[in-house]
């Protein structure tokens, strides 16, 4: 089994007014981050949604340093951005198993959460990772997962970030130092 994991694709990452955005950057993959979340709902297989939170304030959280606060529990920042917002919305009506959110709180989708059990009890040995930001979440994301033995896919039409210099540099990385696949339009690059 294979697993979409889409990752902080939320209005504070995204959307204009978003706390910490990745702005137009972010918004020119909603399209295609929806339509793989789509495809792989579709096809039954697993999708988890990987999304950051914080509390505010928090003067434990090594982000309080880097960052503003961002993604904080229970505001609209920490909701999904646009289309894809609208089909999780959807969807979860609907009360589809194979869909998961996890709740992370540091850049990796792996780093203090069950993901790791959840893909291993599915069987699942391939993870394919989208959103935001490519040099940063998805990037630790993909490194964890190579550690752990998972192959790993990038999808380089649905991931993004805010620094065009980082996201060209983590697309060469995941493919020459983590052994991913990166694929464009859904075949490998
Ligand atoms: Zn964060």
């Amino acid at each position: 089994m294979k697993a979409l994991i889409v990752i902080d694709y939320t209005n504070d990452f995204v959307a204009d007014e978003g706390k910490l955005t990745s702005g137009e950057r972010g918004q020119s993959i909603e399209e295609r981050i929806t339509e793989l979340t789509k495809e792989f709902i579709d096809h039954n297989d697993y999708v988890i949604f990987a999304v950051d939170v914080h509390e505010e304030n928090d003067p434990y959280h090594p982000e309080t340093k880097l960052f503003p606060p961002h993604n904080i529990r229970g505001t609209k920042g920490r909701k999904l951005y646009g289309q894809l917002g609208m089909l999780l919305d959807n969807t979860f009506r609907e009360e589809k198993e194979n869909i998961e959110w996890i709740d992370k709180t540091r850049y990796s989708a792996f780093q203090g959460t069950d993901l790791e059990l959840k893909l291993r009890e599915r069987n699942v040995h391939e993870v394919h990772l989208t959103g935001v930001c490519t040099d940063i979440c998805v990037l630790h994301t993909a490194v964890d997962a190579y550690n752990k033995g998972f192959s790993i896919v990038v999808h380089q039409d649905a991931v993004e970030s805010f620094d065009p210099v980082g996201h060209n540099w983590a697309i060469e990385h995941f493919k020459n130092t983590l052994g991913a696949k990166v694929f464009v339009s859904g075949k490998e690059r």
